[in-house]
């Protein structure tokens, strides 16, 4: 990956229209649609293919995973309703361009991913634009014990349930998103802990993510 870090009226007026489209989507917090005019996108791609960065579609990034739709970054990241200062476990790293929204966003990231290529990847790549989340490399799907209770889950993959074990590991207030369904399709699942045993669930729109493998997923 050729990774100069030019970032010029050119690739700042496509953010700007990225930004328009997810507008006209119907993303509608401020602060998500800052972030995304914000983080420089394609720097996660080869250059070959910097055209293709600001145009609302995943792309692969290697190893059969892909970098998510900005549309779809920017709703899983508006259902999560970060704070300032709000610990977030991204399961999932991928690329790292969610993650950086979040940092943006001012979340204290814990991001995990299960390829060691990506992770070697985004290891070097973040920290060089300046975002500094907390790295680590393994199954994603039994969270992170060591580091909960989170304010906040994003599973950035499809699952084909609700690991009960990510529910344990959310602050009572705290929100899970993750999409659910199977390898074709999911439902975008928000999990809210009400108290130490209640929880809220919503089901909401239809997405197609690649599949989170694990011990608690496929
Ligand atoms: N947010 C990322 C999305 C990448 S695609 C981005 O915008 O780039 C989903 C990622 O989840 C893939 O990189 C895949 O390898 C990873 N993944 C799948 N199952 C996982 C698991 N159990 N633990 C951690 N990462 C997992």
């Amino acid at each position: 990956m050729a990774h100069k870090f030019v970032d010029n009226y050119r690739e700042r007026g496509a953010r700007k229209k990225l930004v328009e489209i997810l507008g006209d989507r119907g993303i509608q917090d401020k602060n998500v649609l800052k972030a995304i005019a914000k983080v420089p996108r394609h720097y996660f791609f080869d250059e070959t293919f910097w055209i293709q960065a600001y145009k609302d579609i995943a792309f692969p990034i290697g190893d059969g995973q892909t970098i998510s739709q900005p549309y779809t970054v920017a709703y899983q990241t508006e259902l999560l309703h970060i704070k300032r200062g709000d610990k977030v476990l991204e399961i999932g790293t991928g690329s790292g361009y969610q993650t950086c929204i979040l940092l943006e966003l001012g979340a204290q990231v814990y991001t995990i991913e299960r390829k060691e290529n990506l992770f070697n990847r985004t290891i070097q790549v973040l920290p060089h634009m300046g975002y500094h989340p907390e790295f680590f490399c393994g199954d994603g799907s039994k969270g992170i014990l060591e580091h909960a209770p989170y304010d906040k889950i994003l599973v950035t993959a499809g699952a084909p349930f609700v690991p009960e074990i990510l529910l344990k590991q959310l602050k009572i207030g705290g929100v899970l998103v993750i999409p659910v369904g199977d390898e074709n399709a999911q439902k975008m699942v928000t999990v809210l802990r009400v108290s130490e045993t209640d929880y809220e669930k919503f089901e909401l729109d239809t997405f197609r993510f690649v599949p989170l493998v694990g011990d608690q997923a496929w």
